[in-house]
Protein backbone atom coordinates (compact mmCIF):
# COMPACT_ATOMS: atom_id res chain seq x y z
CA UNK A 1 0.00 0.00 0.00
CA UNK A 2 1.40 3.12 -0.82
CA UNK A 3 1.97 5.53 2.15
CA UNK A 4 0.56 9.22 2.30
CA UNK A 5 2.42 11.61 0.71
CA UNK A 6 2.49 14.82 -1.01
CA UNK A 7 2.46 15.57 -4.58
CA UNK A 8 2.98 18.49 -6.73
CA UNK A 9 -0.32 19.55 -8.37
CA UNK A 10 1.20 21.12 -12.08
CA UNK A 11 0.13 18.68 -14.40
CA UNK A 12 3.00 18.71 -15.81
CA UNK A 13 5.59 17.65 -12.94
CA UNK A 14 3.62 15.77 -9.89
CA UNK A 15 6.40 14.86 -8.21
CA UNK A 16 6.38 13.03 -4.76
CA UNK A 17 7.75 14.26 -1.17
CA UNK A 18 7.71 12.59 1.95
CA UNK A 19 3.98 13.79 4.05
CA UNK A 20 6.88 14.76 6.17
CA UNK A 21 8.89 17.02 4.21
CA UNK A 22 8.72 21.04 5.57
CA UNK A 23 7.59 21.98 2.01
CA UNK A 24 5.24 24.58 0.76
CA UNK A 25 5.31 24.96 -2.55
CA UNK A 26 7.28 22.23 -5.35
CA UNK A 27 10.97 22.61 -5.11
CA UNK A 28 11.00 21.08 -8.58
CA UNK A 29 8.61 23.64 -10.21
CA UNK A 30 7.26 26.22 -7.42
CA UNK A 31 3.91 24.80 -7.40
CA UNK A 32 1.00 24.11 -5.03
CA UNK A 33 1.32 21.03 -3.02
CA UNK A 34 -1.67 18.84 -2.11
CA UNK A 35 -1.94 15.54 0.32
CA UNK A 36 -2.42 11.99 -1.80
CA UNK A 37 -3.96 8.73 -0.51
CA UNK A 38 -4.31 5.28 -1.00
CA UNK A 39 -8.13 4.86 -0.77
CA UNK A 40 -7.70 1.58 -2.44
CA UNK A 41 -9.29 -0.53 1.24
CA UNK A 42 -12.14 1.83 2.03
CA UNK A 43 -15.60 0.74 1.95
CA UNK A 44 -18.04 4.10 1.49
CA UNK A 45 -21.20 1.81 3.22
CA UNK A 46 -18.95 0.95 6.05
CA UNK A 47 -17.75 4.71 6.63
CA UNK A 48 -20.60 5.83 6.64
CA UNK A 49 -21.78 3.64 9.48
CA UNK A 50 -18.76 4.38 11.74
CA UNK A 51 -18.85 8.28 11.14
CA UNK A 52 -22.52 8.18 12.16
CA UNK A 53 -21.63 6.18 15.16
CA UNK A 54 -19.13 8.45 16.72
CA UNK A 55 -21.83 10.74 16.88
CA UNK A 56 -23.11 9.28 19.29
CA UNK A 57 -19.72 8.96 21.22
CA UNK A 58 -18.02 10.79 24.12
CA UNK A 59 -14.64 10.23 22.18
CA UNK A 60 -12.91 13.73 21.52
CA UNK A 61 -12.03 12.71 17.80
CA UNK A 62 -15.48 11.46 17.38
CA UNK A 63 -16.70 14.78 19.07
CA UNK A 64 -14.95 16.74 16.24
CA UNK A 65 -16.85 17.48 12.79
CA UNK A 66 -13.50 17.51 11.37
CA UNK A 67 -11.38 13.80 12.87
CA UNK A 68 -14.63 12.22 12.29
CA UNK A 69 -13.97 11.90 9.14
CA UNK A 70 -10.48 11.05 9.15
CA UNK A 71 -10.56 8.08 7.05
CA UNK A 72 -10.23 10.35 3.71
CA UNK A 73 -7.20 12.50 5.18
CA UNK A 74 -5.29 9.70 7.13
CA UNK A 75 -2.21 12.19 6.95
CA UNK A 76 -1.80 12.15 10.58
CA UNK A 77 -0.06 8.54 11.77
CA UNK A 78 0.08 9.13 15.65
CA UNK A 79 -3.65 10.67 17.34
CA UNK A 80 -1.74 11.64 20.25
CA UNK A 81 -0.43 14.80 17.49
CA UNK A 82 -3.72 15.90 17.20
CA UNK A 83 -5.03 19.33 19.05
CA UNK A 84 -8.78 19.46 19.09
CA UNK A 85 -11.61 22.10 20.51
CA UNK A 86 -14.83 20.33 18.78
CA UNK A 87 -14.43 22.31 15.72
CA UNK A 88 -17.48 21.34 13.31
CA UNK A 89 -20.83 20.19 13.57
CA UNK A 90 -22.06 23.61 12.39
CA UNK A 91 -25.66 23.43 11.16
CA UNK A 92 -27.67 23.48 8.13
CA UNK A 93 -30.07 26.03 8.34
CA UNK A 94 -33.30 26.81 6.25
CA UNK A 95 -33.91 30.15 5.64
CA UNK A 96 -37.10 31.00 3.50
CA UNK A 97 -36.86 34.75 3.51
CA UNK A 98 -33.46 34.94 2.62
CA UNK A 99 -34.25 32.08 -0.51
CA UNK A 100 -36.71 34.74 -1.46
CA UNK A 101 -34.33 37.43 -1.65
CA UNK A 102 -31.79 35.50 -3.33
CA UNK A 103 -34.57 34.87 -5.90
CA UNK A 104 -35.11 31.03 -4.86
CA UNK A 105 -37.64 28.42 -3.66
CA UNK A 106 -35.76 27.59 -0.48
CA UNK A 107 -32.13 27.68 0.21
CA UNK A 108 -30.01 26.30 3.27
CA UNK A 109 -26.63 27.91 4.78
CA UNK A 110 -24.04 25.85 6.22
CA UNK A 111 -22.92 28.08 9.04
CA UNK A 112 -19.10 27.47 9.92
CA UNK A 113 -19.33 30.74 11.82
CA UNK A 114 -20.73 27.99 14.37
CA UNK A 115 -16.95 27.07 15.15
CA UNK A 116 -15.25 27.07 18.68
CA UNK A 117 -12.98 30.57 16.89
CA UNK A 118 -16.32 31.68 14.61
CA UNK A 119 -15.13 30.62 11.25
CA UNK A 120 -14.68 27.56 9.11
CA UNK A 121 -10.20 28.76 9.64
CA UNK A 122 -11.06 25.96 12.63
CA UNK A 123 -11.80 23.30 10.11
CA UNK A 124 -8.37 23.57 8.82
CA UNK A 125 -6.00 24.81 11.66
CA UNK A 126 -6.90 21.75 13.74
CA UNK A 127 -5.37 19.72 10.78
CA UNK A 128 -2.23 22.09 10.08
CA UNK A 129 -1.55 22.30 14.11
CA UNK A 130 -1.82 18.30 14.10
CA UNK A 131 1.03 18.64 11.46
CA UNK A 132 2.89 21.24 13.47
CA UNK A 133 2.97 19.10 16.40
CA UNK A 134 3.89 15.70 14.18
CA UNK A 135 6.58 18.18 12.73
CA UNK A 136 8.55 18.83 16.48
CA UNK A 137 7.92 22.59 15.37
CA UNK A 138 7.50 25.17 18.46
CA UNK A 139 5.94 27.82 16.56
CA UNK A 140 3.89 28.59 14.46
CA UNK A 141 3.24 31.42 11.86
CA UNK A 142 0.75 33.21 9.48
CA UNK A 143 0.00 36.49 7.54
CA UNK A 144 -3.88 37.10 7.68
CA UNK A 145 -7.01 39.11 7.09
CA UNK A 146 -8.07 38.34 10.42
CA UNK A 147 -9.73 34.56 11.23
CA UNK A 148 -6.44 32.65 10.28
CA UNK A 149 -4.91 34.38 13.16
CA UNK A 150 -7.71 34.03 15.29
CA UNK A 151 -7.82 30.30 14.44
CA UNK A 152 -4.51 30.13 14.57
CA UNK A 153 -3.64 31.33 17.64
CA UNK A 154 -6.20 29.02 19.54
CA UNK A 155 -5.06 25.91 17.94
CA UNK A 156 -1.32 26.65 18.94
CA UNK A 157 -1.79 27.70 22.29
CA UNK A 158 -4.16 24.50 22.72
CA UNK A 159 -1.44 22.42 22.00
CA UNK A 160 1.56 23.55 23.02
CA UNK A 161 2.55 26.15 20.12
CA UNK A 162 4.01 29.71 20.17
CA UNK A 163 1.93 31.39 17.60
CA UNK A 164 3.19 34.17 15.86
CA UNK A 165 0.83 36.50 13.30
CA UNK A 166 1.52 38.93 10.84
CA UNK A 167 -1.38 41.19 10.38
CA UNK A 168 -1.93 44.53 7.92
CA UNK A 169 -1.39 47.24 9.65
CA UNK A 170 -5.00 49.07 10.31
CA UNK A 171 -6.83 46.53 8.16
CA UNK A 172 -8.66 43.78 10.41
CA UNK A 173 -11.55 43.78 12.00
CA UNK A 174 -11.80 43.88 15.37
CA UNK A 175 -13.18 40.80 16.97
CA UNK A 176 -10.46 39.04 14.74
CA UNK A 177 -7.61 41.45 16.01
CA UNK A 178 -9.31 40.35 20.00
CA UNK A 179 -9.69 37.11 19.70
CA UNK A 180 -5.67 36.68 18.50
CA UNK A 181 -4.55 38.64 21.41
CA UNK A 182 -6.81 37.16 23.81
CA UNK A 183 -5.44 33.52 22.88
CA UNK A 184 -2.10 34.71 23.09
CA UNK A 185 -0.27 35.08 20.18
CA UNK A 186 2.33 37.46 19.76
CA UNK A 187 1.06 39.81 17.50
CA UNK A 188 2.78 41.82 14.74
CA UNK A 189 1.07 44.62 13.04
CA UNK A 190 3.26 44.95 9.52
CA UNK A 191 2.84 48.28 7.25
CA UNK A 192 1.85 46.43 3.79
CA UNK A 193 -1.03 44.54 2.38
CA UNK A 194 -1.37 40.93 2.84
CA UNK A 195 0.37 39.51 -0.55
CA UNK A 196 3.64 41.90 0.85
CA UNK A 197 3.57 40.42 4.12
CA UNK A 198 2.91 36.76 3.08
CA UNK A 199 6.35 37.12 1.00
CA UNK A 200 8.05 38.58 4.52
CA UNK A 201 6.77 36.04 6.05
CA UNK A 202 7.99 33.00 3.78
CA UNK A 203 11.64 34.27 4.28
CA UNK A 204 11.24 34.60 8.10
CA UNK A 205 10.05 31.23 7.66
CA UNK A 206 12.96 30.03 6.56
CA UNK A 207 15.20 32.02 8.38
CA UNK A 208 13.48 31.05 12.14
CA UNK A 209 12.30 27.43 11.15
CA UNK A 210 9.02 28.58 12.44
CA UNK A 211 6.22 26.61 10.37
CA UNK A 212 3.76 28.12 8.03
CA UNK A 213 0.07 27.87 8.71
CA UNK A 214 -1.64 29.92 5.54
CA UNK A 215 -3.82 28.37 3.65
CA UNK A 216 -1.10 26.95 1.33
CA UNK A 217 -0.10 25.28 4.06
CA UNK A 218 -1.60 21.46 2.12
CA UNK A 219 -2.88 20.02 5.48
CA UNK A 220 -5.31 22.78 6.39
CA UNK A 221 -6.77 22.23 2.34
CA UNK A 222 -6.99 18.62 4.17
CA UNK A 223 -9.18 19.52 6.96
CA UNK A 224 -11.29 22.34 5.36
CA UNK A 225 -12.61 19.17 3.16
CA UNK A 226 -14.31 18.11 6.14
CA UNK A 227 -17.04 20.80 5.95
CA UNK A 228 -18.23 19.28 3.02
CA UNK A 229 -18.14 16.04 3.94
CA UNK A 230 -20.56 16.52 7.35
CA UNK A 231 -22.31 18.48 5.05
CA UNK A 232 -23.30 15.69 2.76
CA UNK A 233 -23.37 13.22 6.03
CA UNK A 234 -25.96 15.57 7.33
CA UNK A 235 -28.04 15.25 4.52
CA UNK A 236 -27.88 12.06 3.99
CA UNK A 237 -25.70 11.82 1.34
CA UNK A 238 -28.22 13.90 -1.09
CA UNK A 239 -26.12 15.83 -3.22
CA UNK A 240 -27.22 19.79 -4.04
CA UNK A 241 -27.04 21.04 -7.08
CA UNK A 242 -25.08 23.93 -6.28
CA UNK A 243 -22.46 24.69 -3.26
CA UNK A 244 -21.69 28.77 -2.98
CA UNK A 245 -18.71 30.06 -1.40
CA UNK A 246 -16.97 33.37 -1.05
CA UNK A 247 -13.38 33.45 -3.05
CA UNK A 248 -10.22 35.22 -1.07
CA UNK A 249 -7.15 33.01 -1.79
CA UNK A 250 -8.86 29.86 -2.72
CA UNK A 251 -8.16 27.61 -0.60
CA UNK A 252 -11.94 26.85 0.76
CA UNK A 253 -12.93 26.21 -2.42
CA UNK A 254 -10.14 24.13 -3.71
CA UNK A 255 -11.04 22.12 -0.17
CA UNK A 256 -14.09 21.58 -1.09
CA UNK A 257 -13.32 20.56 -5.09
CA UNK A 258 -10.66 17.65 -3.76
CA UNK A 259 -13.07 16.37 -1.20
CA UNK A 260 -16.17 16.26 -3.17
CA UNK A 261 -14.04 14.75 -5.99
CA UNK A 262 -12.80 12.27 -3.37
CA UNK A 263 -16.32 11.60 -2.33
CA UNK A 264 -17.55 10.41 -5.49
CA UNK A 265 -14.44 8.40 -6.52
CA UNK A 266 -14.93 6.41 -3.85
CA UNK A 267 -19.14 5.95 -3.87
CA UNK A 268 -20.27 8.24 -1.31
CA UNK A 269 -21.67 10.53 -3.80
CA UNK A 270 -23.03 9.97 -7.06
CA UNK A 271 -22.31 13.17 -8.67
CA UNK A 272 -20.79 16.47 -7.69
CA UNK A 273 -22.68 19.87 -7.18
CA UNK A 274 -21.79 22.63 -9.18
CA UNK A 275 -19.60 24.99 -7.12
CA UNK A 276 -20.12 28.90 -7.62
CA UNK A 277 -17.10 31.13 -5.87
CA UNK A 278 -18.50 34.86 -4.97
CA UNK A 279 -16.03 37.36 -5.12
CA UNK A 280 -16.20 41.16 -4.02
CA UNK A 281 -16.05 43.88 -7.13
CA UNK A 282 -12.77 45.45 -5.58
CA UNK A 283 -11.38 42.10 -5.30
CA UNK A 284 -11.90 40.08 -7.54
CA UNK A 285 -8.51 38.71 -9.30
CA UNK A 286 -10.10 34.81 -9.66
CA UNK A 287 -13.50 35.99 -11.65
CA UNK A 288 -12.16 38.13 -14.32
CA UNK A 289 -9.14 35.54 -15.08
CA UNK A 290 -11.93 32.72 -15.37
CA UNK A 291 -14.01 35.58 -17.32
CA UNK A 292 -11.34 36.30 -19.37
CA UNK A 293 -11.14 32.56 -20.65
CA UNK A 294 -8.79 31.44 -17.93
CA UNK A 295 -5.64 31.71 -19.46
CA UNK A 296 -2.09 31.69 -18.15
CA UNK A 297 -0.77 34.15 -16.58
CA UNK A 298 -2.55 34.88 -13.63
CA UNK A 299 -3.31 38.66 -13.18
CA UNK A 300 -2.93 39.26 -9.48
CA UNK A 301 -4.76 42.48 -8.52
CA UNK A 302 -2.83 45.12 -6.99
CA UNK A 303 -4.56 47.17 -4.30
CA UNK A 304 -7.46 45.00 -3.46
CA UNK A 305 -10.27 46.59 -1.84
CA UNK A 306 -13.13 45.56 0.04
CA UNK A 307 -15.22 46.17 3.23
CA UNK A 308 -15.17 42.14 3.30
CA UNK A 309 -12.01 42.23 4.70
CA UNK A 310 -11.99 38.14 5.24
CA UNK A 311 -11.73 38.20 0.73
CA UNK A 312 -9.49 41.21 0.34
CA UNK A 313 -7.07 39.21 -1.67
CA UNK A 314 -5.40 40.86 -4.64
CA UNK A 315 -3.07 37.75 -5.09
CA UNK A 316 -5.14 34.39 -4.44
CA UNK A 317 -2.06 31.68 -3.80
CA UNK A 318 -5.24 28.21 -4.71
CA UNK A 319 -6.06 29.79 -7.75
CA UNK A 320 -4.45 26.72 -9.87
CA UNK A 321 -6.81 24.46 -7.21
CA UNK A 322 -9.37 26.78 -8.00
CA UNK A 323 -10.20 27.03 -11.41
CA UNK A 324 -9.59 22.55 -11.44
CA UNK A 325 -12.27 22.51 -9.04
CA UNK A 326 -14.36 25.25 -10.54
CA UNK A 327 -14.04 23.67 -14.39
CA UNK A 328 -14.77 20.16 -13.33
CA UNK A 329 -17.62 20.43 -11.07
CA UNK A 330 -19.22 23.17 -14.49
CA UNK A 331 -18.95 25.52 -11.47
CA UNK A 332 -18.95 29.38 -12.08
CA UNK A 333 -17.44 32.76 -10.70
CA UNK A 334 -19.33 36.08 -9.83
CA UNK A 335 -18.60 39.35 -8.35
CA UNK A 336 -20.99 41.61 -6.09
CA UNK A 337 -20.62 44.98 -5.03
CA UNK A 338 -20.27 46.79 -1.59
CA UNK A 339 -23.58 47.50 -1.55
CA UNK A 340 -25.12 43.68 -2.55
CA UNK A 341 -23.18 42.19 -0.02
CA UNK A 342 -24.67 44.98 3.08
CA UNK A 343 -27.73 44.05 2.01
CA UNK A 344 -27.87 40.26 1.65
CA UNK A 345 -26.19 40.43 4.75
CA UNK A 346 -28.77 42.32 6.37
CA UNK A 347 -31.08 40.37 5.37
CA UNK A 348 -29.34 37.34 6.13
CA UNK A 349 -29.21 38.75 9.90
CA UNK A 350 -32.96 39.20 9.84
CA UNK A 351 -33.68 35.43 9.41
CA UNK A 352 -31.87 35.51 12.74
CA UNK A 353 -28.67 33.53 11.48
CA UNK A 354 -26.31 36.59 10.82
CA UNK A 355 -22.84 36.18 9.42
CA UNK A 356 -19.73 38.45 8.99
CA UNK A 357 -19.74 40.87 5.32
CA UNK A 358 -17.39 38.34 3.34
CA UNK A 359 -20.42 35.67 4.01
CA UNK A 360 -22.72 37.71 2.64
CA UNK A 361 -21.15 37.68 -0.45
CA UNK A 362 -22.92 34.46 -1.15
CA UNK A 363 -26.61 35.03 -0.88
CA UNK A 364 -25.69 38.43 -3.03
CA UNK A 365 -23.83 36.18 -5.31
CA UNK A 366 -26.78 34.03 -5.83
CA UNK A 367 -29.20 36.57 -6.07
CA UNK A 368 -27.17 37.59 -9.33
CA UNK A 369 -26.89 34.10 -10.46
CA UNK A 370 -30.77 33.37 -10.27
CA UNK A 371 -31.29 36.64 -12.07
CA UNK A 372 -29.13 35.85 -14.70
CA UNK A 373 -30.55 32.27 -15.39
CA UNK A 374 -27.88 30.21 -14.17
CA UNK A 375 -28.76 28.78 -11.01
CA UNK A 376 -32.86 27.62 -11.15
CA UNK A 377 -34.84 29.03 -9.00
CA UNK A 378 -36.27 25.59 -7.81
CA UNK A 379 -32.63 24.60 -7.54
CA UNK A 380 -31.24 22.84 -4.54
CA UNK A 381 -28.59 25.11 -2.70
CA UNK A 382 -26.45 25.14 -0.23
CA UNK A 383 -24.94 28.76 0.54
CA UNK A 384 -21.37 28.85 2.89
CA UNK A 385 -21.70 30.99 5.66
CA UNK A 386 -17.88 31.20 6.66
CA UNK A 387 -17.56 33.41 9.43
CA UNK A 388 -19.81 34.44 12.39
CA UNK A 389 -21.73 37.94 12.58
CA UNK A 390 -20.01 38.99 15.57
CA UNK A 391 -16.59 39.54 13.93
CA UNK A 392 -16.90 42.57 12.97
CA UNK A 393 -19.57 44.61 15.32
CA UNK A 394 -18.50 48.12 13.54
CA UNK A 395 -19.28 47.01 10.03
CA UNK A 396 -22.83 46.37 11.61
CA UNK A 397 -23.39 49.53 13.46
CA UNK A 398 -22.37 51.29 10.33
CA UNK A 399 -24.63 50.25 8.28
CA UNK A 400 -27.87 50.14 10.35
CA UNK A 401 -27.24 53.98 11.50
CA UNK A 402 -26.55 54.98 7.42
CA UNK A 403 -22.72 55.82 8.09
CA UNK A 404 -21.33 52.81 6.13
CA UNK A 405 -18.66 54.21 3.53
CA UNK A 406 -17.15 52.11 0.85
CA UNK A 407 -13.36 51.74 0.43
CA UNK A 408 -14.11 54.83 -1.70
CA UNK A 409 -15.78 56.62 0.09
CA UNK A 410 -19.07 56.34 -1.56
CA UNK A 411 -21.93 56.06 1.14
CA UNK A 412 -23.94 52.67 1.55
CA UNK A 413 -27.53 53.23 1.78
CA UNK A 414 -29.28 51.25 4.36
CA UNK A 415 -31.94 49.60 2.67
CA UNK A 416 -32.50 47.01 5.56
CA UNK A 417 -31.30 49.90 8.13
CA UNK A 418 -32.79 49.05 11.70
CA UNK A 419 -31.02 51.85 13.76
CA UNK A 420 -31.59 52.07 17.63
CA UNK A 421 -34.23 55.11 18.59
CA UNK A 422 -33.27 57.22 21.38
CA UNK A 423 -36.24 57.86 23.42
CA UNK A 424 -37.06 59.96 26.94
CA UNK A 425 -37.97 57.89 30.04
CA UNK A 426 -41.84 58.16 28.86
CA UNK A 427 -44.10 55.06 28.78
CA UNK A 428 -46.77 57.17 26.71
CA UNK A 429 -43.79 58.30 24.21
CA UNK A 430 -42.69 54.49 23.97
CA UNK A 431 -45.86 53.05 23.60
CA UNK A 432 -46.80 55.37 20.86
CA UNK A 433 -43.33 54.09 18.62
CA UNK A 434 -44.21 50.92 19.17
CA UNK A 435 -47.45 51.34 18.02
C1 LIG B 1 -10.80 33.05 4.94
C2 LIG B 1 -12.21 33.47 4.73
C3 LIG B 1 -12.80 33.52 3.45
C4 LIG B 1 -12.03 33.23 2.21
O1 LIG B 1 -11.69 31.88 2.07
P1 LIG B 1 -10.51 31.45 1.08
O2 LIG B 1 -10.26 30.05 1.37
O3 LIG B 1 -9.34 32.35 1.35
O4 LIG B 1 -11.05 31.67 -0.32
C5 LIG B 1 -14.13 33.87 3.37
N1 LIG B 1 -14.85 34.18 4.46
C6 LIG B 1 -14.32 34.15 5.69
C7 LIG B 1 -15.16 34.54 6.85
C8 LIG B 1 -12.99 33.80 5.87
O5 LIG B 1 -12.48 33.80 7.11
ZN1 LIG C 1 6.30 20.52 -9.22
Amino acid sequence: MQQPHLQCFTPSCRAHFDITDVLYNCPKCGGLLEAQYDFSSLSAPALKRTWRERRMSNDPLSNSGVWRYRELFPFIADEAHIVTLREGNTPLLPAPRAAHYGGLDSITFKHQGFNPTGSFKDNGMTAGAAQARRLGMKRVACVSTGNTSASMAAYASAGGLDPLIFIPHGNIAYGKLSQALEYGAKTFQVEANFDQILALVRVLAERLGIYLLNSINPFRIEGQKSIVIEMMDQRDWRVPDWVVLPGGNLGNVSAFGKGLREMRDLGFIDKLPRLAVIQAAGSSPFYEYMRDGAKPPFKAQEHPETLATAIKIGDPVSWPKAQLEIESSGGVVERVTEQEIADAKATIGAAGIGCEPASAATLAGIRKLTAAGIIDRAADVVAVLTGNVLKDPDYIINYHTGKLRAPDKSPIHPTFGNAPIVVPNDADKITELIG
